[in-house]
């Protein structure tokens, strides 16, 4: 009896509905009819660039349009046209203190056709900042107009520091290089780095203001460089390169200071162009007080389209990556449409571009936005839920450093939903989606992925093994579209309070990543 009892009591607590949830139900079916439909063959992997992906966005927009929502894309339409700029190298020439360097290699640019550069060498340790741990690369040296040498390592943070830190910290170095006002960047790598980066092709997006991701602030070339190569490169420093080295591979603190020497750089690239949209539309808020502000959802279109040169099933569905993010943002739209006067401030839908190409269609949004930046109080992103089990808890990516965390859990809460702490740390998923990109701008930005729980650990671990990223990630998997339609609703819920909540979602007090992407601490206002 007493079993059972507590049973009851169990069933009772975790008990969704009751009389003053008026939240819109998900629907299986509406969930469903979009991925099916975007995870076609017909829509040829929806490739950047690719008759697909046209076809998807077009879906997105006509879905927009009969939801009643106002397009927000450019020029008042539903799109925001991308252009993107595939760059390989076709020849290249580096010279230090008067003598080619072998074993440096520069990689193609999208920004100069032909690059000519000679500059000073600064060596930067890891090249990399995190001032709250004594590691802060660019202390004391001037690299404006210089050439950065750093390490490919990470410097090690000290036990229990939270995993999205280093995680930021692998990703960033491009970025710092540029901040500090370097022209160019040298990463010294194991030779399988160096060749594997010498075959790259680089691709980014160029903006009508002549900007871009590839190339950002004043940096004008990259490069990698084999240890064998940079040893030459510290000749005449006084520092002993072997040592340096040894202490990179062990994450010991590296100095930053001077090499001797000029280096000139000399290389060309030859261009292809292609484009790609991002599709934006808006639901208006009806709180006169709170409109003008935005909670955005977001999810990428694009998926890996059709390799050519595979023979068998060479189409990338993406069902799971990411149609099915798709669906959940198109069914959000669909609950608030609905329901318009939950939305106090208004909520955007943005399909994104080029998310596997690296972030780079919220990238674009973020330096080119349709709606003021300072009005975005939120972001929920929505990329790759494995819905293939009856999931009972999330893990939220980001939500550790904002109060969306709260959010999270009282939506979650109100569907039987628990939240997780990150079981893979290891994938540094926080970096790894479109949501990075707006937390870099500042935004408080969240990606949810159904849980460990229930059965969960087995289908991620196969999924990433078997599927992922492969042709496989198609519709012949088994999609629990009850488990897919609960994902969309938790969503919606979160999307919902965020749009209701009088407060703003803030950075916590003493965050790392609040007190790095909102320097001027605009969003660390507490709760009242
Ligand atoms: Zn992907």
């Amino acid at each position: 009896m007493r079993l059972l009892f507590a049973a009851a009591a169990l069933v009772l607590a975790a008990s969704p509905l009751h009389a003053e949830d008026s939240a819109m139900r998900a629907s299986a079916n509406e969930v469903r009819a979009h991925v099916e439909f975007l995870a076609d063959d017909l829509l040829e992997g929806r490739g950047n660039g690719q008759r697909g992906y046209d076809v998807a966005a077009l879906y997105t927009a006509s879905h927009f349009r009969s939801l009643g929502l106002e397009p927000a894309g450019d020029n008042g339409s539903w799109f925001q046209d991308i252009t993107f700029r595939r760059a390989s190298l076709s020849g290249q020439q580096v010279r230090h203190g008067g003598r080619e360097v072998k074993g440096v290699r520069l990689l193609p640019s999208v920004l100069e056709e032909r690059v000519e550069l000679t500059a000073p060498l600064v060596f930067v340790g890891y090249g990399l900042e995190a001032g709250p741990f004594g590691h802060d690369a660019y202390a004391g040296v001037d690299v404006r107009g210089k050439i950065v040498v750093a390490f490919n390592e990470q410097p090690d943070l000290p036990k229990g520091t939270n995993s999205d830190i280093s995680a930021h910290l692998g990703s960033s170095r491009v970025e710092s290089a540029a901040r500090h006002g370097a022209v160019g960047l040298i990463v010294i790598g194991s030779d399988r780095y160096v060749r594997f980066h010498s075959r790259r092709e680089v691709t980014g997006w160029v903006d009508a203001k002549g900007r871009s991701n590839d190339l950002p602030g004043d940096l004008k070339a990259r490069m990698v460089a084999t240890d064998d190569a940079a040893r030459n490169l510290f000749a005449g420093s006084g520092q002993d390169f072997a040592q340096l080295r040894a202490a990179a591979k062990s994450g010991k603190r590296l100095p930053s200071f001077a090499l001797a020497g000029t280096m000139s750089v000399q290389g060309s690239s030859t261009w292809e162009e292609f484009t790609a949209a991002n599709v934006v539309a808006r639901l208006p808020g009806t709180d006169p007080a709170l409109a003008h502000e935005h909670v955005v959802m977001s999810g990428h279109l694009d998926h890996l389209g059709i390799d050519e040169s595979r023979g068998g099933d060479n189409i990338f569905n993406g069902a799971l990556d990411n149609a099915s993010g798709i669906a959940t943002m198109l069914e959000a739209a669909r609950l608030f449409a609905q329901k318009p006067e939950d939305a106090r401030r208004s909520v955007l839908f943005i399909a994104l571009a080029a998310e596997e190409l690296g972030l780079q269609g919220a990238s674009y949004y973020v330096a080119n936005p349709t709606v003021p930046l300072d009005s975005i109080a939120a972001v929920v992103n929505l990329d790759m839920p494995v819905p293939l089990y009856d999931f009972n808890d999330v893990v939220a990516f980001g939500a550790a450093h904002n109060s969306v965390a709260e959010t999270v859990a009282a939506a979650g809460a109100e569907i039987g939903i628990s939240v997780s702490k990150d079981p893979m740390p290891e994938q540094a998923i926080f970096t790894r989606s479109d949501h990075y990109r707006f937390a870099q701008a500042g935004i408080p930005s969240i990606l949810l992925f159904t849980g460990y729980g229930s059965g969960g650990e087995e289908q991620w671990s196969a999924f990433f093994k078997e599927r992922y990223h492969r042709a496989g990630d198609d519709l012949t998997q088994p999609i629990n579209w009850t488990a897919l339609a609960r994902y969309a609703e938790l969503n919606y819920r979160i999307a919902r309070r965020l749009a209701r909540e009088t407060h703003r979602p803030y950075w916590y007090e003493g965050n790392f990543f609040g007190d790095l992407f909102d320097p001027k601490g605009t969003r660390r206002t507490v709760k009242p």
